[in-house]
């Protein structure tokens, strides 16, 4: 009962940090943090507070590395303060060096959501202004909606072949009466994480709420099971001695049992291989020695070099043995070697993606206290608010201050439980750390009082805001250029 239950399409609020990152594997971001050549203020400040697997991304920053950064948003009502975080992250990737791609979920929008195309694209339009206005460079990076991304629909159609109903249901618990596009959807979403990839395979990392988290694992998932050319499709017989029979096989069932990975193979052979006879490798072979193993030849993800797919070819050429991008001498029969030859011609199955990281925002308070929610307009800032507007919300924040002034001198305001804080610390002090230190101290301290800090925020607030939409202004003609398919 103590499970945090994450549901991508559910309310967003997980009270409990520490179990998401039991739970389900998510890492403590500070852990990672050392390693961030530059890093984001939100990151400084906490409010990234896991990843998964961000390692390889810090390490491509660090070295100048092809690395690349995904996020989107489906496009079912104004952006608002919490979006603004997730574009600030993709621009920061995109700033460090990354490729950047910025998605319209409209797909999901519709299947999901039921939210008519007319309303899909005034939103689509109100989210990609805040996208450019925050800094998105549109020449460097991509944006695209899924309905408009045939190579990106392709993909789903493909990585929907590797996933089946009953993973979708225990993943997002899926039942009798979800409809078939949201399934689609899921696995459109599947192939938006991996699109980056598509021509090159690099790290790549989706900025994403904690709720999002499941689709992070089906992809991750994926990605694993779509690595190889040739998965099922080519067979060959050989002729090697029983022992090697053995030592293959075990190699074979162990990559399908996913106890190893493919490119770990040879690895795993090697280290179980201490009986040179080979028949005691692995007890579950129970037919070793039996009549003709036709192992699977799974080979060459497309990390493989050039020179290793070159040696595939050859070795079938040679009538050599292959294995794992390893040359060996066993012949492969003449009709075995030619179907081999033929998929591996066609490239037949596959991709060489890498299974992609995670950042996670913490979610923002309410200003009314609670979730920010976008039905409760005055718990939540949208980016197209009027900036009195902006203003008067900040005001009439709830806050963590004491019950008297008096009070508050004495004890200190609880800037840890207080909405007008996280502003601060989200979005008001922008990169200027020594400023949100310098608030929490003088809250905490008792220096400052809930009226004139709320009067600071809700002034920063409302400048935010109008320069925001000065800059969304000045964005319209970019994006009319741009050709995104927008119908309003
Ligand atoms: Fe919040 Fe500011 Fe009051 Fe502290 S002084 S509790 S930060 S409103």
């Amino acid at each position: 009962a103590d499970d945090v239950t994450l549901d991508p399409w559910g309310s967003a609020s997980v009270d409990d940090y520490r179990k998401l990152f039991e739970q389900f594997g998510i890492e403590a971001f500070d852990d990672v943090l050392p390693q961030v050549p530059n890093p984001h203020y939100l990151m400084r400040r906490g409010v990234v507070f896991g990843h998964r697997d961000y390692g390889p991304i810090a390490d491509a920053m660090a070295n100048d590395d092809p690395f690349a950064v995904l996020s989107g948003w489906m496009p079912t009502g104004d952006p608002h303060i919490g979006h603004k975080l997730m574009i600030e992250e993709i621009v920061y990737h995109q700033q460090q060096g990354g490729d950047a791609y910025a998605l319209v979920a409209d797909l999901e929008a519709n299947s999901a959501r039921g939210l008519s195309w007319a309303e899909i694209d005034r939103h689509t339009e109100e989210y990609l202004l805040s996208l450019l206005a925050l800094g998105f460079d549109p020449e460097e990076g991509e944006i695209y909606r899924q309905s408009g991304n045939e190579r990106l629909q392709n993909l789903a159609f493909e990585l929907g072949a590797e996933a089946n109903f009953s993973e979708m249901q225990a993943l997002y618990g899926f039942d009798g009466e979800t409809n078939i596009s949201h399934m689609q959807s899921v696995v459109t979403q599947m192939a938006d994480i991996l699109y980056p990839q598509l021509d090159e395979p690099k790290p790549t990392v989706i900025p994403v709420g904690p709720d999002q988290d499941p689709h992070m694992r089906f992809a991750r998932d994926l990605a694993d099971r779509t690595r190889y050319f040739g998965v099922t499709e080519a067979y060959a017989s050989f002729e090697a001695d029983p022992a090697e029979r053995v030592l293959i096989r075990a190699a074979y069932d162990a990559i399908d049992d996913d106890d190893i990975r493919c490119e770990d193979a040879a690895d795993y052979l090697r280290e179980h291989h201490a009986d040179e006879a080979g028949t005691s490798v692995l007890p579950k072979l129970d037919n070793a020695g039996k009549e003709p193993i036709r192992p699977r030849v799974r080979f060459l993800d497309r990390n493989a070099t050039d020179e290793a797919f070159e040696a595939l070819i050859d070795a079938i050429d040679g009538e050599k043995r292959v294995f794992e991008g390893h040359v060996d001498t066993f012949d492969l029969d003449a009709d075995a070697a030619e179907e081999l030859a033929r998929e591996v011609e066609l490239g037949h199955g596959g991709y060489g993606f890498i299974a992609p990281s995670s950042i996670y925002n913490r979610f923002m308070t309410g200003l009314t206290g609670g979730k920010m929610s976008s039905s409760i307009p005055a718990s939540h800032i949208s980016l197209l608010d009027d900036p009195e507007d902006g203003y008067d919300k900040v005001k009439s924040a709830t806050t963590g201050g004491r019950t008297s002034a008096k009070e508050q001198r004495e004890l200190g305001g609880k800037a840890d439980e207080c909405p007008v804080y996280e502003l601060y610390t989200y979005l008001l002090a922008g990169e200027d750390d020594e400023f949100a230190t310098e608030v929490y101290e003088e809250c905490v301290g008792g220096e400052r009082l809930c009226g004139g800090c709320k009067e600071q925020a809700a002034e920063l607030m409302a400048e935010f805001l109008e320069d925001h939409q000065e800059k969304r202004e000045e964005m319209r003609p970019v994006l009319e250029e741009l050709d995104i398919d927008i119908e309003s």
